[in-house]
C-alpha cells in the first residue's frame, strides 16, 4: 500500500512511519517542521519506500500516482506550542485537515484523523467515554486546539456522509515515549530534563489534577488497528491508568533515583482537572489495551533524553 501521512516529522507520526514500512507499505510523509524534527527520521534517510515533502498542508498539495491511506497526524500537540502559535493550530486542524480529506477523496484512499481527548475540554464525565460530547471553553486559550480538532472531527465525518470516504477518528489521550521535543513543555519531557538538570520538578498548581499516559508503542498499535476497522464514530485511545500529577512527578523522581525539589507555579488556564480514557470501545472493537508499564516506558524514556540531553550539551 502507499500511505500519506502529515506529520511525518513529529512524536507520534514519526513512529507511525515506522511501523507503516516495518510492515511492507510505501510512504510519503509530509511536514513543515514547525514542531517536528528532521532528527526523527533521520534513521529513514536511505528506505527506498520512505520520501519526506518538507511542506505545508495548510496549501493544496498535489500527489501523484496511487494513495490508499490518508494519515493525518499534523498538529501543535503541545499546550506550549499552540498557545505560541493559536492561528497555525487552527489552521492545520480546519485548511490542513480539508486538504487531506480531499487527498482522500480523488484517490479513493481511506482517512486516518488523529484527534484528541481535548475534544472532551476539561470533563464533567469522568472517565471519559466516547458518547460524552464535552465541556470546552469556545473562547480559551485551550480553543484554538479543542476547536480546530472539534471541527476536524466534524469536517472527517461529513467527508464520510456526503462523499463515502473510509474514515477513522482517534481519540488521542497524554501520550508520551522517545522523539518527544525535550523542551515542548509536555509533562514528561520537562521533568525528565529538569532531573537531568538537576533542576526543580515544575508542579503546575497543586499537582492534584489527574493524567493518564500511555507509551507511544501501545498508541501506534492501537492507531494501527484502528485505521483497519470500519468504525466511523471516534474511538479513545490511551493508557486509563490514571494518576495525579504529583504522584507522577514523585513515581519519575522514584525511578530515575532523582532527589529533585518540587516547585510550584500557578495552574494555566482551562487546564483540564481529571483525564482518564474509557477505553471499553477499543476493547471491544480492536481488542487492544495497552501493555507496557509506566515503569518501562518512563526508563526508555529517560534512557532517549539522557542520550538527546548529552548531544545538546
Ligand atoms: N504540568 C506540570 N508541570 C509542567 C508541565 C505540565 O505540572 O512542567 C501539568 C499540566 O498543568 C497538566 C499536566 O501536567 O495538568 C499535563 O500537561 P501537558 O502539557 O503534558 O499536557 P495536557 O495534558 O495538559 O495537554
Amino acid at each position: 500500500m502507499r500511505y500519506i501521512i502529515s506529520g511525518a516529522a513529529g512524536f507520534i507520526g514519526s513512529h507511525f512511519c515506522d511501523r507503516l514500512l516495518d510492515e511492507g507499505h510505501t510512504v510519503i510523509g509530509v511536514d513543515n517542521l514547525i514542531t517536528g524534527s528532521l532528527a526523527n527520521l533521520a534513521h529513514l534517510r536511505r528506505n527506498q519506500r520512505f520520501e519526506l515533502r518538507e511542506q505545508d498542508i495548510c496549501k493544496p498539495l498535489q500527489i501523484d500516482g496511487q494513495i490508499d491511506g490518508v494519515l493525518h497526524f499534523a498538529s501543535l500537540a503541545s499546550p506550549k506550542d499552540y498557545l505560541d502559535h493559536p492561528i497555525e493550530t487552527l489552521e492545520v486542524g480546519s485548511a490542513g485537515t480539508r486538504n487531506m480529506l480531499e487527498i482522500a477523496r480523488e484517490h479513493k484512499a481511506r482517512f486516518l484523523l488523529t484527534s484528541t481527548s481535548e475534544s472532551y475540554g476539561d470533563p464533567a464525565v469522568h472517565p471519559q467515554v466516547e458518547t460524552y460530547w464535552g465541556n470546552v471553553n469556545p473562547v480559551g486559550l485551550r480553543s484554538c486546539y479543542d476547536e480546530s480538532k472539534r471541527y476536524a472531527e466534524a469536517l472527517t465525518m461529513a467527508y464520510h456522509r456526503v462523499h463515502g470516504v473510509r474514515t477513522n477518528i482517534a481519540r488521542i489521550f497524554n501520550t508520551y515515549g522517545p522523539r518527544m521535543q525535550l523542551k515542548d513543555g509536555r509533562v514528561v519531557p520537562a521533568f525528565l530534563d529538569q532531573i537531568l538538570r538537576g533542576e526543580a520538578i515544575t508542579i503546575f498548581g497543586d499537582g492534584s489534577q489527574t493524567r493518564s499516559f500511555c507509551y507511544v508503542r501501545d498508541m501506534v498499535e492501537g492507531l494501527y488497528r484502528l485505521m483497519q476497522s470500519d468504525e466511523r464514530y471516534p474511538v479513545n485511545l490511551g493508557n486509563p491508568h490514571e494518576l495525579t500529577i504529583l504522584q507522577f512527578a514523585e513515581e519519575i523522581r522514584r525511578l530515575t533515583g532523582s532527589n529533585a525539589p518540587f516547585v510550584f507555579h500557578a495552574l494555566p488556564e482551562d487546564d483540564p482537572k481529571k483525564r482518564q480514557p474509557d477505553i471499553g470501545k477499543a476493547r471491544r472493537l480492536l481488542g487492544w489495551e495497552p501493555k507496557v508499564e509506566l515503569e518501562e516506558g518512563l526508563r526508555e524514556t529517560h534512557r532517549y533524553f539522557a542520550d538527546v540531553s548529552a548531544v545538546l550539551v
